[in-house]
């Protein structure tokens, strides 16, 4: 991990990290001094109609006009994107809240974005698969919170998203928080 940036949530965030560029060293080859603004990443959102957002920030790692960067790139991506996916955070944590609620069906047929059932079934399964390192990552931070006995469908989900709720309590968006915070991809 380093002193790499890997998400920014704000504009301002953004330009703070610009700030330090000169002072972090590059993930690839540990040179100070080297790295420079490289651009944007763009992709689809997930509004509808889809248009076309900056996903990331790209960095390069300078060996032009005689520095001596490795030449290589990387991405500081926006906190509420996700991984390969025109999802928002705040979409993907809606779908997940409704899927341990009332069911992985129910939340596919309640979803508010223009998906296919076999989509959104994958994102459920990268988020499954994802649990055990999402708490890990969460118990890091502190305990989890006691859960109420309620009408979940999925238990052991529901007390992650209650404990990834807990751990920013006062966020708008967990997930984005989440990614934010530890400097990884929730899914
Ligand atoms: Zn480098």
């Amino acid at each position: 991990m380093g002193d790499r940036p890997e998400f920014y949530r704000h504009e301002d965030d953004w330009l703070a990290i610009v700030e330090r560029l000169k002072q972090t060293s590059c993930p690839h080859c540990h040179t100070v001094g080297t790295l420079v603004r490289h651009g944007t990443l763009t992709g689809f959102d997930d509004r509808a109609p889809p248009r076309i957002t900056i996903r990331a920030r790209r960095v390069y790692c300078s060996n032009r006009h005689r520095r001596r960067g490795c030449g290589r790139t990387f991405s500081v991506r926006l906190a509420h994107t996700i991984r390969r996916l025109s999802l928002t955070t705040r979409t993907l944590w809606r779908f997940l809240q409704r899927a341990v609620g009332a069911g992985l069906g129910s939340a596919i047929r309640d979803t508010d974005t223009p998906r296919s059932n076999r989509t959104l079934q994958r994102i459920w399964r990268r988020f499954d698969l994802g649990q055990s390192a999402i708490r890990t990552a969460l118990l890091g931070r502190g305990p989890p919170p006691a859960v109420p006995a309620g009408p979940n469908r999925r238990p052991a989900a529901a007390h992650v998203l209650a404990h990834l709720r807990a751990t920013f309590p006062h966020d708008d968006c967990p997930i984005a928080a989440f990614q934010q915070a530890m400097r990884a991809s929730f899914i």
